[in-house]
């Protein structure tokens, strides 16, 4: 049966994929480099690819079946081919999944989505999905439907046509090609927006290895100090916490110790440069520095969540933080936590 479906998977990918040029909306709105990997590596579908794959058809002609029972709605299409063209050379192309014929007097386009649990909020790759369905059929209104399939629950989102996504599409669509083109990688987008699930879940893990930090033998034994950084772009002299010279004591005693110090380190967007500068001019002697995606909001668990896959691969000692709440969760995976005072 494995076979067979991925024979089925082989087929239908070879018509619309692995073409520079040619590119997923399903796929756009996920980290570039796997979606480079995907076209200069390809990996064999998963067990689980395969049976998303198998059931996916079946889903929407289901879910178009029971719109057309409901009486409500009237289905058009089903599963139809759209292309957007960014430029001569690059465009996208899909499937929709149903189109609506009339709901509220408007053609809609309906994206349905099964899914374990459902959100809150639409998922950003689903809704950039979507718009590219809307841009490329000219279509004002869609709809995100999730669907549990374990407990019947259905979610729904409106979303309306808007050009700052077709913005966004462009732009990301533009930077996948052109890597493309000279066969040079993206950066390491999930990584470093802090999507580490995204990670978790990506068949080019090994190749990519985010949670490897550049110049540290896997192995290692590191100790992660969480720091902070409190003023703006323009502030001159940043408050630290703790202060920079037990910063610098603490790092030195690590060191003695034999580890290898990694400064996880939150502050408002663009200090980084003045950080690096006040560190470096107070002589801490630190051997690397992580400093919190922008896209998340907590602090918390940003630290906990990075410090436990960091541990695949090094062997955490130590882990230094002045929340508690941090301390009690890294002692999952630290040998030892310890509490810094407030300076
Ligand atoms: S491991 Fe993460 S950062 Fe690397 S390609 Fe996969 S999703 Fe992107």
């Amino acid at each position: 049966m494995r076979d067979g479906l991925a024979k089925s998977w082989k087929r239908e990918s070879l018509d619309h994929w692995r073409k520079v040029g040619q590119y997923y909306p399903s796929g756009i709105g996920s980290c570039l480099r796997k979606q480079f990997y995907d076209f200069v590596s390809p990996k064999p579908p998963t067990p689980e690819e395969l049976a998303l794959f198998a059931t996916g058809k079946g889903i929407h002609e289901t879910v178009a079946e029971a719109l057309r029972k409901s009486g409500l709605v009237k289905v058009d299409q089903v599963e139809m081919p759209v292309t957007l063209n960014l430029s001569s050379e690059v465009s996208l192309s899909g499937r929709v999944d149903i189109i609506l014929a009339e709901m509220s007097g408007k053609r809609v386009i309906v994206e349905v989505k099964s899914s374990s649990r459902l959100p809150d909020q639409p998922h950003e790759n689903h809704t950039m999905q979507l718009q590219t369905y809307l841009h490329a059929l000219n279509l004002e209104l869609g709809l995100l439907l999730y669907w549990d399939k374990r407990t019947g629950q259905l979610a729904s989102f409106r979303v309306e046509r808007d050009a700052s996504w077709l913005k966004r599409i462009g732009e990301r669509t533009f930077m996948l090609d052109a890597h493309l083109r000279v066969k040079k990688a993206p950066f390491r987008e999930a990584f470093f927006t802090g999507k580490y699930w995204e990670c978790d879940y990506c068949p080019y893990l090994a190749e990519c290895d985010p949670f490897a930090v550049q110049g540290v033998t896997r192995g290692s034994k590191l100790a992660l100090v969480g720091i902070s950084a409190q003023g703006g772009e323009a502030s001159p002299n940043p408050v630290y916490q703790p202060d920079i010279n037990s910063i610098k004591r603490l790092v030195y005693g690590l060191k003695a110790e034999g580890d290898v110090v990694i400064l996880l380190a939150d502050f408002l967007p663009g200090l980084e440069p003045k950080i690096v500068e006040n560190l470096k001019s107070s002589g801490v002697p630190y051997d690397a520095f992580l400093s919190k995606p922008m896209e998340l909001d907590s602090v918390r668990l940003w630290k906990v969540e990075l410090g436990r896959r960091l541990s695949t691969n090094y062997q955490i000692a130590s882990f230094l933080d002045s929340d508690e709440a941090v301390l009690d969760m890294a002692a999952k995976f630290a040998r030892r936590v310890q509490k810094l005072a407030p300076s």
